[in-house]
């Protein structure tokens, strides 16, 4: 093949938020599949935040990146080539292709798509992060119609599901986004009942004022994604039995979780909260279920979802350093 395969690798490891120079992009021959392998051209890979934990070295609950692999996401793509069983030249795949132009997978690493939704639904909407919000809202959240959910981060991927699936089960749904655009957005796309944008508080204490006027009868649910300022604003406004799925704290991932932690740790006590942190990946059994129920609503377009497609491998490094800080909005794609 003269087709050549570029790939973006880890160059160093960052230290606090990434900078450009972390990555590599690389460029060698297209791999050629061995038996039971499938060869897969990448036309999208995801962008999320959970892989800027792969690049450090701390131990976490999945393994770190080494410096030199290929930056790890799940892709879309096309076979271009298959010696593995029920896969055929042609078929729309998804599995875990890394940030290039090409793959090798084994044939039980892929799933083949479904023509009734977009190719790059599975990445967001109808994939992992749409999945986490399906899962732990019902296992952890527990939604009752009559209640109150805070949601940040709430035009995400994650977000905007947990927004949309609660609404639908009779809660009342406050969004918390970084921004005008992103607040519209919450109200007018996902059908959340307000919408508050944390980067017009500069502490938690303005922060709880503006919630506390959204949530007349206190908060039942507060979906934890994001962490800092955000969390120190909601904590103190919980219901008594109040639940906190803890989902993601992006506000830390680039170090210096708050020192008003302790606090916040009060507040579990004296509301009686039930905490709960989870992983998705340790609930993939009911990816299945999720794609049968949620698969239908989408395509008929009963749950809105938005993308923010980058064109162009090379620009993954800068739109993932963006992600991080907000600079998506909507599910962060890349078109290879
Ligand atoms: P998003 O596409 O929503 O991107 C991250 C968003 O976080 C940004 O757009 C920004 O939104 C917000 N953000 C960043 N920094 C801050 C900050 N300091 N304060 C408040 N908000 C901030 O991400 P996803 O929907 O993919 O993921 C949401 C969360 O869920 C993440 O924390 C992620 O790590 C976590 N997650 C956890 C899983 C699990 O298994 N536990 C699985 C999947 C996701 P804005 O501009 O609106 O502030």
């Amino acid at each position: 093949m003269t087709d050549q395969m570029r790939r973006i690798a880890l160059a160093r490891r960052p230290e606090g938020q990434p900078v450009p120079d972390d990555f590599l992009l690389e460029r060698g021959p297209v791999p050629e599949p061995a038996a039971g392998e499938v060869l897969v051209q990448v036309t999208h890979h995801s962008l999320d935040p959970y892989m800027r934990g792969r690049m450090d070295d701390a131990g976490s609950y999945a393994a770190s990146l080494s410096i030199g692999e290929t930056m790890i996401a799940q892709g879309v793509g096309v076979v271009l080539a298959s010696r593995a069983e029920g896969f055929a030249e042609g078929d729309s795949v998804t599995g875990m292709t890394g940030w290039a132009s090409h793959a090798v997978l084994r044939g039980g690493e892929l799933r083949k798509l479904d023509s009734r939704v977009p190719a790059t639904t599975a990445l967001g909407v109808l994939g992992m992060p749409g999945f986490t919000a399906w899962q732990a809202l019902r296992e952890y959240g527990r939604p009752k119609a009559g209640e109150t959910l805070v949601i940040a981060a709430a035009t995400g991927p994650v977000g905007a599901m947990v927004g949309q699936l609660a609404k639908a089960q009779g809660l009342r749904t406050v969004a918390i986004a970084g921004g005008d655009e992103k607040c519209k957005l919450a109200l007018d796309k996902f059908g959340f009942d307000a919408a508050i944008d944390h980067r017009a508080h500069g502490d938690a204490a303005s922060l709880r004022k503006a919630l506390a006027e959204v949530c007349p009868d206190g908060v039942d649910i507060y979906w934890e994604n994001v962490g800092g300022k955000v969390l120190e604003a909601v904590m103190p406004l919980m219901n008594i039995g109040g639940r906190v799925p803890v989902c993601g704290t992006i506000a830390w991932y680039g170090g210096g979780a708050s020192d008003k932690l302790p606090q916040v740790w009060r507040s579990i006590l004296t509301k009686r909260l039930s905490v709960n942190g989870f992983i998705i990946f340790d609930h993939w059994d009911a990816f299945p279920d999720f794609l049968d129920e949620m698969t239908p609503k989408v395509a008929g377009g009963e749950i809105a979802y938005l993308e923010d497609i980058t064109d162009g491998l090379d620009k993954g490094p800068e739109t993932f350093i963006a992600m991080l800080k907000g600079g998506n909005t909507g599910k962060t794609i890349i078109k290879v």
